[in-house]
């Protein structure tokens, strides 16, 4: 028995949960049953416009725990030798809307909000270290082309490739994933990158270019694409149940972090563009440092409050970390915060979840839907202000961040670095990284999905695409679509996921 009355939301108690009020037993319900109509409008509400990108995901928090020194690179508290930072992660399929399978082949977003004593700090990345495009202004054209057609509804491979075969820098993001790791057996078996170039900015001043990549410690697995069409028919919440199970059994997973770091004059003469996201930093040129360990030890009380509202922005900063001209990142630094004002509302930052846990607010911003927090009334609501309101200070927000540009204003590509061809990395993966065995999978990947192109001049366009990124590949491509040798269970269906019967295969480890 339940010690508590049913309120409404105001907190008056509530005469019955089973019966409307009506005028008679089977009577006309009137309007004044306040109480119903609450209900059924507040239900009416329940939901917020779900993310355009990035929609289907889940998460938990979790803690960083900085083991290495980093300080000689950055001056920012989460990164000081011994520090630990309590994390929210939130993993995510791209296209995909909120009811779509987890093991759709799409690339994984690996967002992460760092709880530090000087404000969130966002890392709003991807597993995988690069991406489709290198400039913002593509991305909506871009995410159209995977999304659905807006007359039948139905996603398109014509579309899909029509995109990436005219937009070449596409090609080291597509190979990337049509290989292995564009299947993750869970979250907890892939790897997560900060993909953009950053910048940090040590105690001195002094700047630094760097790249995150943090290295699963449970090891990489991959599913076939068997497995994952069979999962996508009977689990469409596989990852998400898979990451909540763990950590309720304690095996908690984490990820090591370790980072890249470029001294600020070689960007210049670096033989890529270190700032162009389709292109990764080859180890051998700049090796992994290790940072600390990322450990995801609590699932969310309430999935809503905790994960859908999260809102992850690139435009989080803390001092001693900064952007860098990546296009991409730019764009996204203005994109995310707006997105979710829109979506949350203008007070998002409000909400438990993405409120700083560590740090104060001391802000000048004022009212807007759900306000929640407000200043004391002596608080004046505008700076300067001569009675004591907070001061800004370049000083601790460590403003010093920026970089030398190339003047003109202009619209293109930067193209003053040795190797900044668009088919070179991929074809390094294809050539260098990948086994036979892999490369086999790929080719069948591609041809399954190239196949069911049905336009001549696009799927002649994606062969020739193909080609450029590796020869062998292409032809290998190309002789399977001639020979119409693709194994169906093999051939991705669009990224829609088919439903075969028979038992998952168990996760490949690769
Ligand atoms: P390295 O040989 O030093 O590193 C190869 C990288 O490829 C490793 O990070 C490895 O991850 C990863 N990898 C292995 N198998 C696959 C796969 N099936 N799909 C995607 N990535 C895989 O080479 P370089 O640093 O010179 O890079 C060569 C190519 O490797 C790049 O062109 C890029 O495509 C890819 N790559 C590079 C990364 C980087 O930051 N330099 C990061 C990831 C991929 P692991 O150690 O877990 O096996």
């Amino acid at each position: 028995m339940t010690e508590y009355v049913t309120t409404t939301n105001s907190g008056a108690p509530v005469a019955s949960d089973e019966h409307s009020q009506s005028v008679g037993a089977d009577g006309v319900i009137p309007l004044h049953d306040h109480y119903l109509v609450e209900k059924l409008a507040q239900f009416n509400r329940e939901k917020v416009p779900e993310r355009i990108v990035h929609a289907k995901g889940g998460g938990a928090f979790g803690v960083l725990e900085i083991t290495d020194d980093v300080s000689a690179y950055t001056r920012a508290a989460l990164f000081q030798p011994g520090t630990t930072t309590e994390t929210l992660a939130r993993f995510s399929t791209v296209a995909g809307e909120q009811g779509s399978p987890d093991t759709w082949r799409d690339p994984r977003g690996f967002a992460l909000k760092f709880y530090t004593t000087e404000g969130n700090y966002d890392l709003v990345g991807n597993n995988t270290p690069v991406f489709f495009i290198r400039d913002g202004i593509k991305f909506p054209d871009f995410i159209h082309s995977q999304k659905r057609l807006p007359g039948s509804h139905l996603r398109n491979n014509d579309m899909q490739w029509d995109f990436w075969s005219l937009s070449p820098e596409t090609a080291h993001q597509v190979t990337w994933l049509m290989g292995d790791r564009g299947l993750p057996a869970s979250w907890r078996h892939m790897d997560g990158f900060g993909s953009h170039t950053y910048q940090w900015i040590n105690a001195a001043g002094e700047r630094f270019w760097v790249k995150y990549h943090f290295k699963t410690n449970q090891g990489i697995e991959i599913l076939s694409q068997e497995a994952a069409n069979t999962i996508a028919g009977e689990d469409a919440d596989f990852h998400i149940r898979d990451l909540g199970e763990a950590i309720d059994r304690g095996d908690f997973p984490s990820w090591t972090l370790s980072v890249q770091i470029m001294p600020y004059a070689e960007a210049q003469t670096y033989r890529f563009n270190p700032f162009d996201l389709t292109k990764v930093w080859p180890h051998a040129d700049y090796p992994l440092h290790r940072v600390g360990t990322l450990t995801l030890n609590r699932n969310p009380a309430n999935y809503f409050a905790e994960i859908e509202q999260a809102t992850f922005a690139p435009s989080n900063f803390v001092p001693g970390i900064a952007a860098s001209p990546d296009k991409m990142l730019l764009a996204r630094i203005f994109s995310y915060a707006d997105a979710h004002r829109y979506r949350v509302g203008t007070n998002h930052a409000q909400l438990p979840v993405n409120a700083p846990h560590a740090a104060e607010v001391h802000s000048y911003s004022k009212d807007g839907a759900a306000r929640y927090a407000y200043n004391p009334a002596a608080v004046p609501v505008y700076a300067p202000n001569s009675v004591g309101g907070p001061a800004a200070s370049a000083a601790a927000a460590a403003d010093s961040a920026g970089w030398q540009n190339d003047g003109e204003l202009q619209r293109t590509a930067a193209t003053l670095h040795a190797e900044d061809d668009d088919f070179g990395q991929a074809g390094t993966l294809v050539r260098e990284v990948l086994d036979d065995a892999a490369r086999e999978r790929l080719a069948n990947n591609i041809a399954g999905h190239v196949g069911q192109v049905t336009v001549p001049e696009i799927k002649a366009r994606a062969l020739q695409y193909w080609r450029n990124v590796d020869q062998s590949l292409g032809e290998r491509v190309e002789a399977l679509l001639a020979a119409g040798d693709i194994d169906p269970d093999v051939a991705p269906p669009n990224a829609s996921g088919l439903n075969r019967e028979g038992e998952a295969d168990v996760a490949l480890t690769v």
